[in-house]
């Protein structure tokens, strides 16, 4: 899509120059910038008072060494990144990737999404993102500990339960959360929230390891049920086999759907029985396995190389909970052939604007990302809301809240697509309803 509105074409294209060849992130601004066209011709103090310029621009980025020794005596060394990108509502709040792709282009589009994202839930967090080029694949639990415990010696001296509070994402699950809590309090004597999806032993919040996964089947559902339908007796696919994955899948299934397909990196599995959740658990959230070792356990099922091919499954309901821009036009366009109706993203832009178009212009039922898997960061704040008051909420009373944070997510997505004339359109909701709370914010707290 071309920008009509010639301030916002020259943003981006100061942007592009700005941040050279931070492709991920260009995308990202790209995306909210067009949807944000209707809202600067009614409101044009946006542009006036330089909102647009400084949302674009992180706060401030942090960027450092992390030396280890691995289990041979040999130094290693990798790149940290925290981008603190906005505080207009409340302590910078996003995860950590741990993961040999990381650069600072994949934290800057990663912050940046996390501040509408964040703004969705209708919680007090701002947005922030960081990570590393580590590869925890493959490395012994010794050898991440000593990681992260270099990595936290740094990150320590810019994050606290009232500045920053980071939490995981892929290659950072309960295992580095662990490590890293460890560090913090032993380098500031603080036993803070300072991070979130905590242990339950030490300040973690029930129901966090779930509310991505499950906060994404609450979005469908109450999209599904806009429309007259729901999750009962639909076919489902979905990418990835990691946290955000697994859960979707059980939910998924509560609701009433069978979940045909997982995948990794290397490939797919296929059980037209229904996925065994129990077998996929234990092989990646206990034995770290690859996901072709299902077929081992599930006779019936199959396994095949390329797991971008996962999308040639017939299916009603396509959930991609892997990575960015793992859903290209080709799939789209697969995927509409074989009569799906729905897509929800549970992955951080896993499809890329060409896919998106697909979805919009065929009329199928799109959820974005920043709508759609806002549960795991609003789940992190309730989270900080129970360690603030040094106290626990029962599993029930988080996906409670859980389930409607969810569901107004929809409702404020959807009423301001129709707002601005994008009826049906939640990638321009979303956008605009994140914004708006955002950009007012800012407007109020002057030029800082
Ligand atoms: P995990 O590390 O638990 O799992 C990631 C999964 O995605 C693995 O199956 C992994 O396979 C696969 N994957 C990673 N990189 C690639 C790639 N380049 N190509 C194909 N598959 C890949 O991460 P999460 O489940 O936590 O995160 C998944 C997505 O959800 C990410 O986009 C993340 O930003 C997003 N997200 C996560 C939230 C959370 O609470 N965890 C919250 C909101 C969004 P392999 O093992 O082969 O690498």
């Amino acid at each position: 899509m071309e920008f009509t509105n010639q301030y916002l074409k020259e943003l981006m294209d100061r942007v592009v120059m700005r941040n050279p060849g931070e492709k991920e992130f260009h995308q990202a601004v790209r995306e909210v910038l067009e949807s944000l066209e209707p809202v600067v011709e009614i409101h044009p103090e946006y542009i006036e008072k330089g909102v647009l310029e400084s949302i674009v621009e992180p706060e401030r980025i942090i960027k450092f060494r992390v030396p280890w020794v691995d289990d041979n005596g040999k130094v290693q060394v990798n790149r940290g990144f925290r981008v603190q990108f906005n505080s207009a509502i409340g302590p910078y709040k996003g995860g950590l990737r741990f993961h040999p792709s990381v650069y600072e282009g994949i934290i800057k589009f990663l912050g940046f999404e996390q501040i509408f994202k964040n703004s969705l839930t209708g919680l007090p967090i701002g947005g922030g993102k960081g990570g590393s080029d580590f590869d925890p694949k493959g490395k012994s639990d010794m050898e991440v500990m000593r990681f992260c415990q270099s990595f936290m010696i740094e990150l320590s001296k810019h994050i606290g339960s009232y500045t920053d509070i980071p939490a995981g994402d892929i290659g950072v699950g309960s295992r580095e959360i662990g490590y890293l809590f460890g560090q913090y309090k032993r380098s500031t004597t603080r036993f803070t929230g300072v991070l979130t999806g905590k242990g339950l032993e030490y300040g973690g919040s029930l129901a966090r390891t779930e509310a991505t996964g499950y906060g994404l089947c609450y979005f469908v559902e109450a999209m599904l049920n806009d429309h007259g339908t729901s999750f009962e007796g639909k076919t489902v696919v979905i990418s990835g086999s990691g946290n955000v994955a697994i859960y979707a899948t059980q939910k998924a299934t509560e609701l009433g759907a069978k979940v045909v397909a997982l995948s990794d990196s290397d490939g797919y599995i296929y059980d037209k029985n229904g996925i065994d959740l129990s077998v996929v658990k234990q092989l990646k959230e206990v034995e770290r396995k690859r996901i072709k070792e299902y077929v081992n356990f599930c006779p019936d099922a199959l396994y095949f190389e390329n797991c971008k091919e996962i999308w040639s499954i017939k299916c009603d309901i396509a959930l991609p909970c892997a990575t960015q821009n793992e859903l290209d036009k080709h799939s789209a366009l697969m995927l509409v052939d074989n009569g799906c109706i729905a897509v929800a993203e549970g992955a951080n832009m896993p499809s890329t604007p060409e896919a998106i178009e697909v979805f919009l212009k065929n009329n199928i039922l799109f959820g974005p990302a920043k709508a759609a898997n806002a549960g795991g960061v609003a789940t992190s704040a309730l989270e900080m809301s129970q360690n603030s008051i040094r106290g626990y909420w029962t599993f029930e009373k988080v996906d409670a809240r859980l389930r409607e944070i969810m569901e107004n997510i929809y409702a404020n997505s959807s009423a301001a697509a129709e707002m601005y004339g994008m009826k049906g359109n939640l990638v321009a909701g979303a956008n605009i309803a994140g914004f708006l709370k955002v950009a007012n914010a800012m407007l109020e707290q002057g030029v800082v």
